[in-house]
């Protein structure tokens, strides 16, 4: 067979392949209204719904006069000159008295340390990390299906801001921030790929999905923490302080996150980005959304080093990975999952990771569920590394004793290649209390489960590949049964990630079998050769 390298083919090794994912348009519609009942139990108030019915469509009634000329009935819209953040405005008044701050993260119940939203602090006073801390109270006033039937009457509108599928769980977000504030493109809301052929045919299982996170504005994860940051960002610019942009430095997807949620707002974005040490897919994004890009002689640490200390002296906040109010956007994939489940618990989930934040964000989200009865337990989290950056499969492999940071080496999923999380305190916290598991895999595992996902027609990243591998692995030892409702954690689209994918089919990777490549033929322009080729390929696929 003739065989030819990809990159060599076609100029597409130099062809980035950004994708925005605007969601679908629907039409117009005003919200819901909630009959909202009071309750008596267990000596406590609560306030409940019954189940929201929509208002009845005029044009389903049928008239018993018979007219002549039957005139349309037009559907209530919003008035022309009136946007769909003033609509918000005018119909959705905050009236309840949720909110939320920061606190010390696991901080001791006698720590009255805390800070509002509204402070720019990144740190708590002894230099660990914060988490956002809703007030629980005031949240249980309301019960589980209470927040059920609120939250599935939002999904899929495109009334402000609750089109989001993070908005859409606003109170439990950033509950005191005006609607008119936030910066949001209708993130999230991503769908549950059924992985039909992959779990039956590879893994012998039946009840596997895959949480297509990536299916985003920027093509990330990274959009549903972003959207939060950037609007909280937006809130203290309108609120007079004094922040003049937020900046980050990444080499990925946090810097197309930012830059793309700063533009839509008109906030400056200030990219920290290692000279020559990135590819142009990683460059484009901030440039085409006009992201103040600043390429430093350096690798990642010395621009991440140089912004904290530059955020240290200048107005501008940080959008670095120890923020907390992105976890606080990033949890609401959990909510998500359950609710797409009809808010029936799945049995695992697993999620790469890297600078361990969004492990937690998981926990998080699922914990609030079943704290404010939505659900009545939690799901097992597995915690997915790449082993050439696997401190945190290390610390798990010690029995959780001392952890040690690692130098972490080159990987396909880039996005996780970091040796020293600055979440590790927050992943322990979260798997020790679900009950939870590491799994690592070698480039070759992760590169060939990225690949035999794609052959049963997904089209995933090399960091959803570590997570594939982890639940390989974990259905060998018989941990994951086959009947196990399993869903996989997809955190980019795969078509960020073309040049691992090209290298790969190309068989064109070092000290890598590509067991599963599927390299082009190439073929004279004559019948006779495209028939032979044909042929031979039909009779193969025959046999198989
Ligand atoms: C950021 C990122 C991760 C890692 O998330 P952490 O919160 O750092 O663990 C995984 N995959 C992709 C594609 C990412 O962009």
């Amino acid at each position: 067979m003739n065989m030819f390298s990809l990159s060599q083919a076609s100029p597409c090794s130099l062809i980035p392949n950004p994708q925005s994912f605007n969601p679908n348009p629907r039409p117009q519609q005003l919200p819901l209204p909630h009959s909202l009942r009071i309750i008596s139990s267990n000596n406590s108030t609560k306030i409940s719904t019954q189940t929201p019915t929509p208002d009845p469509d005029p044009s389903n009634i049928i008239d018993p006069t018979p007219t002549p000329t039957p005139t349309p009935k037009l559907k209530h819209r919003r008035p022309a000159e009136v946007n769909i953040r003033q609509q918000a405005h005018l119909y959705n008044p905050s009236t309840h008295n949720f909110s939320a701050k920061y606190v010390p993260f696991n901080a001791s119940p006698s720590s009255t340390e805390s800070y509002s939203l509204d402070e720019i602090v990144y740190r708590s006073s002894d230099g660990s990390l914060l988490d956002v801390q809703h007030d629980m109270e005031a949240l249980k006033k309301f019960d589980g299906d209470y927040w059920k039937a609120l939250f599935d009457s939002r999904i899929g509108k495109t009334t402000w801001p609750y089109g989001s599928g993070v908005w859409s769980k606003k109170e439990w977000v950033l509950p005191e921030i005006d609607s008119d504030h936030i910066v949001s493109a209708f993130e999230g809301n991503s769908n549950l790929f059924w992985a039909e052929r992959f779990g039956k045919d590879i893994l012998g299982m039946n009840d596997l999905w895959v949480k297509n996170c990536g299916i985003s504005h920027t093509g990330s994860f990274k959009d549903l923490g972003m959207t939060v940051l950037v609007s909280q960002v937006n809130r203290l610019r309108k609120l007079g302080r004094p922040v003049v942009g937020v900046g980050c430095a990444s080499t990925g997807d946090t810097s197309a996150a930012l830059s793309a949620y700063c533009a839509a707002a008109g906030i400056p974005a200030i990219v920290f980005l290692p000279a020559n040490r990135i590819s142009i897919a990683q460059l484009v994004q901030p440039i085409a959304n006009g992201a103040f890009v600043l390429s430093i002689d350096t690798d990642f640490d010395g621009c991440m080093k140089l912004i904290r200390e530059v955020t240290a002296e200048l107005p501008i906040y940080l959008a670095n990975s120890l923020n907390s109010l992105r976890l606080e956007g990033q949890k609401t994939a959990a909510i998500e999952i359950l609710q797409q489940f009809d808010w029936e618990v799945p049995d695992w989930v697993i999620v790469p990771g890297g600078n361990l934040g969004n492990i937690y964000a998981f926990y998080k989200g699922f914990q609030m569920c079943k704290e404010l009865g939505l659900v009545d337990r939690l799901p097992r989290l597995v915690c997915a590394q790449a082993a050439n950056a696997n401190p945190l499969y290390l610390h798990y492999k010690s029995g959780w004793s001392d952890f040690k940071a690692v130098t972490a080496g080159t990987t396909f999923a880039s996005a996780i290649q970091i040796g020293d999380p600055v979440s590790i305190d927050r992943a322990v916290f979260a798997l020790k209390n679900c009950n939870g598991i590491v799994e690592e895999a070698s480039e070759e595992e992760l590169m060939d489960a990225m690949s035999q996902a794609d052959l049963t027609g997904m089209f995933v990243c090399p960091h959803t590949g570590v997570a594939l591998s982890a639940l390989m692995k974990l259905r060998r030892s018989g941990v994951i049964a086959p009947t196990d409702r399993t869903v996989v954690v997809s955190t980019a689209h795969g078509l960020k990630f073309t040049q691992s994918k090209i290298d790969y089919h190309s068989k064109d990777i070092a000290d890598m079998a590509c067991r599963f490549a599927n390299p082009p033929v190439q073929v004279k322009n004559n019948f006779g050769s495209v028939m032979d080729v044909l042929k031979t390929y039909l009779l193969r696929k025959d046999k198989s």
